[in-house]
């Protein structure tokens, strides 16, 4: 008989595979090619969605949902195509895909392609990961959600909720965007809507999972929320009725199809979410700051450390001045390229870059007039103002999306006030660099995300100016009325409706019979519908970051799962950072800021394949197990 020697395996879990799960599994495939394994790796996705589209991209749902990141800055490879096959580390960035593909073809970098078609690049590269994995790896789906984690003999248990048991050395959570159970206000409207034939109360979520087929035409329909998910239902509560947007003489007009019914919506600051300009930087851009750079936000720990005995920040007085500074630098120095040219525009970036009389420096560029933006007055432009009418608010709202419109489409360069915004977007990492980790004091933690965030992405993480155009094309063809600022939403018994209106429009209360939440749950840890976290949790295996000054006491639940620096393995509930275990993307949130990302660029690795690529190497790093002899005779030994 011939000897039998077990070589070492290692099990690696991935819970979840939709973008952040993929680029896990993307980086275990490269490092695992670079450096074959001495025995079997095996990789177990844990889905109950499609594998490497999930939830958010799934292929079915239908085209009229759009990303709203132009198809050229997307790549879920970390690196380019080579002469090879397509595989972990080497493949076409989205846009290229689409140019391999006649159906597809039509959309181009610049462009905004339907959520299913990425969907299908991500398929296509979970595919293509798989196809071509290395020697000694397997990898494979299992089709479930994984509903219990637990400990037994050193390793990490994962229960699928068919039935799956894998029993791994490493687990990492990828779960992306949560499910939350109801909040009172919302069981309230739940129950509202459930004691009346006829109301219906829909909950947040992605809107290709939004149950709005029941919605009648001509029903009046309250939406909560003008951001990203409000053109989601807008799209399909339109295009999705079979009706049509067209451009005529320069402008976008709705041909509607009598199956649409007309839509009431509001929200906080009363405005749709502004354009984001047309895309005019090439796939591997990158932004170098001039002001909100890694060693100001060094610097200004360092100062905090000396002042306050805390290295903790204050967004508000150490970071929002420098990246205010940084949107002036662009928006000026855009102001000057158009007004003079590209050399002028470089001589003046240079000299506002050390100015110390920055006043003086603009009147002498003959810009003492352009009054810098103001991102709060961007993002609230109604102020305290009242109108006296739902007309005059919608002629005051028109004006502006007309102008944003006008402004995105002269694109994130040419234009001052979109290139300046932009800039927000570039600056992301350095952003991180503050607020990660409990970077920030937290007072400021909390009003960074409940002040400066919403204001942030209302500016600088928009649709495309067509979607923004349809609305107003809606708006003009009276099947959208926007109700107006500070959106107040309720259940009126007496009426038996859902009631909006804005306390600062003059007749703007209307009644609805259906009202649709349009804003995507964010991460609240506690409320979590997903049985796996709430029992690791419940168990102590994660925990949640409550932010935590030392100095004072005070302290923020952040709503997300704790984790470390790179390789985010999380920490436990004995405050432990737990070797086996990580946490990467939207789970994380708040812990780490915007990580709500699907994709890389195409180009030199970005964070997010950055952030994979650190869970992967640790991973791997792992030593492993002795092999396990069966029979102690030495030669002719058949590996396993
Ligand atoms: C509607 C919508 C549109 C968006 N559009 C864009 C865009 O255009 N560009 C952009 O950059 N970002 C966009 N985003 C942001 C989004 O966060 C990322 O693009 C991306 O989807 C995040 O990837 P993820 O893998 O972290 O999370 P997800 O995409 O949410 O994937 C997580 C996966 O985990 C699975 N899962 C959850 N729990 C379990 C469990 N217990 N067991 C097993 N599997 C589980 C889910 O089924 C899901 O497929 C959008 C988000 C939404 C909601």
């Amino acid at each position: 008989m011939a000897d039998v020697v077990l070589r070492p395996e290692l099990h690696v879990a991935i819970v979840g595979a939709g973008p952040r799960g993929l680029s896990v599994l993307e980086r275990l495939l490269v490092r695992l090619g670079a450096e074959p394994p001495d025995g079997v790796v095996r990789i177990h996705l844990f889905e109950p969605g499609e594998a490497g589209a999930g939830r958010i991209w799934r292929t079915t749902q239908p085209t009229w949902f759009l990303m709203n990141t132009a198809a050229g800055e997307v790549s879920v490879f970390s690196d380019g195509p080579d002469d090879g096959p397509t595989r972990a580390g080497s493949g076409p960035s989205f846009a290229e895909w689409l140019r391999e593909h006649p159906k597809w073809a039509h959309i181009g970098p610049n462009d905004y392609g339907p959520r299913a078609v990425y969907g299908e690049y991500l398929r296509h590269a979970f595919d293509a990961m798989v196809a071509n994995a290395p020697l000694g790896v397997e990898v494979r789906h299992v089709p479930e959600a994984a509903v219990r984690l637990h400990r037994t003999d050193g390793k990490t248990v994962v229960t699928g909720a068919g039935g799956t048991v894998v029993v791994a050395d490493k687990v990492v959570l990828t779960t992306g965007h949560p499910r939350v159970t109801p909040d009172d206000a919302e069981k309230a409207l739940l129950t509202f809507a459930r004691q009346r034939p006829g109301l219906a109360y829909v909950r947040g979520d992605s809107a290709a999972d939004l149950p709005l087929s029941a919605i009648e035409p001509g029903e009046q329909v309250g939406v909560v929320g003008l951001g990203l998910t409000f053109f989601d239902v807008m799209a399909e509560l339109t295009e999705g009725r079979g009706g049509r947007f067209v451009e005529r003489d320069g402008r976008t007009e709705y041909i509607p199809s009598g199956a649409e019914p007309h839509l009431v919506a509001g929200s906080r600051s009363g405005l749709v979410m502004l354009a984001r300009g047309r895309n005019q930087k090439s796939p591997t851009y990158r932004y170098r700051p001039t002001f909100v750079t890694e060693e100001a936000i060094l610097e200004a720990r360092r100062r905090a450390q000396r002042t306050t005995g805390s290295a903790q920040l204050d967004f508000a007085r150490d970071v929002l001045p420098l990246l205010k500074l940084e949107v002036e630098h662009v928006y000026y120095t855009a102001h000057v390229r158009r007004r003079l040219s590209d050399e002028a525009a470089e001589r003046f970036a240079a000299i506002h870059a050390t100015s110390t009389d920055r006043r003086g420096l603009l009147e002498a560029w003959g810009l003492a007039d352009v009054p810098p933006p103001d991102l709060e007055r961007l993002a609230r432009p109604f102020g305290d103002r009242e109108f006296d009418s739902p007309r005059a608010f919608h002629g005051s709202l028109l004006d502006l999306l007309d102008q944003d419109i006008a402004e995105a489409r002269q694109g994130n360069v040419d234009n001052p006030l979109k290139a300046s915004l932009d800039i927000l977007r570039d600056t992301r990492a350095v952003v991180r660099q503050a607020v990660d980790f409990a970077g920030l004091r937290p007072e400021s933690h909390r009003e960074f995300l409940t002040w400066f965030n919403p204001i942030n992405t209302m500016v600088s993480a928009g649709p495309p100016a067509t979607r923004v155009a349809q609305a107003c094309a809606l708006i003009r063809a009276g099947l959208l009325t926007v109700v107006g600022p500070a959106t107040e939403v309720s259940a009126d018994h007496a009426a038996g409706a859902f009631v909006l209106q804005s306390p600062y429009v003059k007749g703007s209360r209307r009644e609805v019979t259906t009202l649709v939440d349009a804003r995507i749950p964010r991460p609240q840890l506690s409320a979590t519908a997903d049985p796996l976290i709430r029992q690791a949790l419940a168990d102590g295996l994660i925990t949640e970051l409550v932010n935590t000054d030392t100095a004072t006491g005070q302290r923020f639940p952040a709503g997300s799962i704790a984790v470390t620096r790179k390789p985010f393995h999380v920490v436990d509930a004995l405050g432990n950072p737990d070797p086996d275990l990580y946490a990467l993307g939207v789970p994380t949130e708040n812990t780490r800021w915007f990580t709500q990302i699907g994709n890389g660029r195409p180009g030199p690795m970005t964070g997010f394949h950055h952030d994979a690529d650190a869970i992967a190497a640790d991973v791997l790093r792992r030593p492993a197990a002795a092999p396990v002899v069966l029979s102690a005779r030495p030669r002719a030994a058949v590996a396993i």
